[in-house]
């Protein structure tokens, strides 16, 4: 039997690979789960009476990565912050479609490469974080499986 969302959950951030994408506390509906800060980064700290559906499974970013090892193995070495990870190079960039462009954050890249995977059918769908909505210090989450772009 697999476990409850929270004991999950709390077990991916006691066993160190919870990376604070904030997913898990976005899709609680109950809206009793928050983040907080801690020394290594953001972390969620679940309610005993969370509403988070069982999806967090199969889309906790946490799960099953062993980020030390990763970084071990892939590059040799840890990173300086584990906030940002090991960063190689550093590119700018927009997106050419100007509706995305001018309706998101940053140049619309995410946006746009999500709408490439999806388009490509390289992913089924992508769970997004929109900031601002549904107030200017609150975020909500969408699930998303259509193309933004071309
Ligand atoms: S969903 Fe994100 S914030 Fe929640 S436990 Fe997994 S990695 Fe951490």
């Amino acid at each position: 039997m697999p476990l409850p969302e929270k004991a999950f959950l709390d077990k991916v951030v006691t066993g160190g690979t919870c990376n604070g994408c904030g997913l898990c506390v976005g899709i609680d509906k109950s809206g009793k789960s928050a983040m907080r800060e801690t020394p290594d980064g953001p972390r969620p700290v679940i309610h005993q009476e969370n509403e988070i559906p069982e999806l967090i499974f199969g889309s906790c970013a946490g799960y099953k990565i062993d980020y030390p090892k990763l970084y071990r193995e892939f590059f040799g070495r840890y990173p300086e912050s584990w906030l940002t990870g090991i960063i190689s190079n550093v590119y700018t960039g927009y997106c050419t479609d100007e509706e995305v462009r001018r309706n998101s954050s940053s140049g619309g890249v995410l946006t746009a490469t999500l709408s490439y995977l999806l388009e490509k059918k390289r992913i089924d769908a992508a769970i997004v974080v929109t900031q601002g909505i549904p107030e200017p210090e609150k975020a909500s989450v969408n699930i998303e499986s259509t193309p933004k772009s071309r």
